[in-house]
Order: C-alpha cells, then structure tokens, then sequence
C-alpha cells in the first residue's frame, strides 16, 4: 500500500513529485499540438560585430506563448521536448524557420545578415541530421555561409568523436559552427584547436563583473587572445551595461550580444532594431 499523505521519506511517493511528473505529460501533450496551433514564435536577437560597428547576425530563439501559462521559458520547453525525442521534429522546424526569415529579410532589404540556430544534442547526434540541415538550406535557398550552428561544449564532450565528424561535414559545406556558453563545462581551451569550430562564444557568467573585477578582466582578457591566435572568432553572450562594452572593445572581441543593443525580438519588430546601425 502505498502512502500519499503524511512526510514519508520515498521522493516517489511525494505528493509534489507526482504533481511535477503530470504537469511534464500535459506540458508534453501540449508541446506536440503547439507547432500546429501556432503557439510557437522564433525571436532573434542581434550580434554586434565590434570590428565593424554595426550588425552582421542574429540568434534565433525559440518561444512558446501557451495558451494558459503564457510564455514558458526555452530552458524548460526544450528539455521537454528533448526527453520526448519532441526535439527533432521541433529543431527541423526551427531551422526551417530561421533559414526562411533570414533569406527572406536580406532579399527585401538588400542585406547580407547571418542567423544563428542552437542545436540540441539529440538533434545533432541523430542519425539524419546533416541531411536535413542541408536540404533545409536548399529549400529555403539560403546559402550555407550564411548559417550558423551554436552548439554547446557538453554535447562535445559526451559524444566527441561523432559530434566531430557530423560538425566536419557541415564546416566543409561551408557552414559556421559555434561553441556555445563557452566556459561553462569542462572543455579546455587547448583543445579548441582540434574542434571543427569558426566561433568561441564565451558565457555571460564571465562578463558580468568583468568591469569591476580585475581577475574576470584577466580571465576574459586570456580567453580571447587565445581563441584569437588559434584564428576563432571570439563572441561574448550577456553584455548589459556600456561598462561592459568599453572593456570588450579594448580587448578587441569581435562580436558581442546582449540586453545592451536588443533583447530578442519578434521578426517583425528586427528591422527596427538593425536600423540603428546599419
Ligand atoms: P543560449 O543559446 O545561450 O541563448 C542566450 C540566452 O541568454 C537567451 O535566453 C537570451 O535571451 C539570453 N540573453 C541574451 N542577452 C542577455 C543579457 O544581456 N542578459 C541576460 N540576462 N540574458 C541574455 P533564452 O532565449 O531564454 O534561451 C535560453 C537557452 O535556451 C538558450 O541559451 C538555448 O540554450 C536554449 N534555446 C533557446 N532557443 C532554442 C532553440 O531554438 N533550440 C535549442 N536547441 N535551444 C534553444
Ligand atoms: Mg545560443
Ligand atoms: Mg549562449
Ligand atoms: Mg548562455
């Protein structure tokens, strides 16, 4: 007989466990019907390259508004969706999405505009997934050079050898490959040099003091003119504050993303903020 009530010590039994395992089914229910009901938006925030001043890309990042909850965070959904294999199905249709928009808003504008898309794990080690991701480009007519891959170092670091040659096939294609939320794994950076990568992005959690604190400063400082001499591009995530800009500029980063120049915003709602620097 199980007991559901009184302070039992089996996490199993736990009344607010179970709450949590019905509330992922529905989640997960819903989830599935969502790209159909349209619940489903990609925002794009802008990256600013340094070296030229102005815009040259955004990432795509997922939204869902469910119709109850409102907005649920992408952390949240995507594990979801990852622990239900939801993730492929969903991936493809992110990136088919985010080739889409990108061609299309640099034909009608005359621009030559990169997008980012972050690939899951599941994604990446599924067994069809660099077809899909080149006949997403030929359908959406978008030329390889301009996509970008962001993947994160975990995946690397469990699957090394298969995450190798799938990432080497897309980087022949001509396609950037990013490490994402550089920093926050176990990955070093003497072995960045082995990586089929174009781009390091370094995670907010590094700058967010890097005006105040002179061993994040160092830190920083290090990590670029590493990723610099082994010839990455080097991107920070996170920057909120012109503190924190001024700093990047006299390290001579390339790029930066943050709250500072945009959040992530609706498609419709991009040109407005690319306009302030074009
Ligand atoms: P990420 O790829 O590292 O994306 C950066 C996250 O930091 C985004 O959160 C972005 O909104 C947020 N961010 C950007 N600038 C700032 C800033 O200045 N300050 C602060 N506090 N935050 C900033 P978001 O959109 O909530 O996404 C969280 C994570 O969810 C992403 O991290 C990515 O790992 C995942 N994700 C989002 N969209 C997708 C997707 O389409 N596919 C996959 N596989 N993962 C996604
Ligand atoms: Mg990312
Ligand atoms: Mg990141
Ligand atoms: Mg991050």
């Amino acid at each position: 007989q199980v007991k559901m009530n009184g302070k039992n010590n089996f996490m199993l039994f736990d009344p607010s466990m179970n709450e949590i395992m019905e509330n992922k089914a529905s989640m997960e229910q819903d989830l599935k019907r969502a790209i159909k009901r349209g619940e489903l938006e990609i925002y794009y925030q802008p990256k600013f390259n340094l070296e030229q001043n102005r815009y040259d890309g955004f990432e795509a990042l997922a939204r869902w508004n469910h119709p109850i909850r409102g907005f649920v965070p992408p952390l949240e959904f995507i594990t979801i969706a990852e622990e239900s294999n939801l993730i492929l199905e969903l991936g493809t249709w992110i990136l088919e999405q985010s080739c889409g928009f990108v061609r299309e808003y640099n034909r009608t504008h005359h621009s030559d505009y990169c997008v980012a898309v972050n690939v899951s794990a599941l994604q990446l080690l599924n067994e069809g997934f660099e077809t899909m991701v080149l006949d997403t480009l030929e359908a959406t007519g978008l030329d390889p050079s301009y996509l970008e891959l962001e993947i994160t170092e975990s995946v690397l670091m469990d699957s090394m050898d298969l995450a190798v040659e799938k990432l080497s096939l897309l980087r022949n294609k001509n396609i950037g490959i990013v490490l994402d939320d550089f920093g926050t794994g176990y990955s070093s950076l003497t072995y960045l040099q082995s990586l089929p990568i174009t781009t390091v992005k370094l995670d907010k959690s590094f700058v967010d003091d890097i005006a105040l604190n002179e061993i994040s400063y160092e830190i920083v400082s290090n990590v670029i003119q590493i990723a610099k001499s082994i010839g990455l591009e080097i991107v920070v995530e996170g920057i909120e504050t012109d503190e924190q800009l001024q700093v990047l500029k006299k390290l001579k980063c390339h790029k930066i993303q943050g709250f500072y120049f945009s959040k992530p915003v609706p498609g419709s709602e991009l040109e407005a903020v690319l306009s302030q620097y074009e």
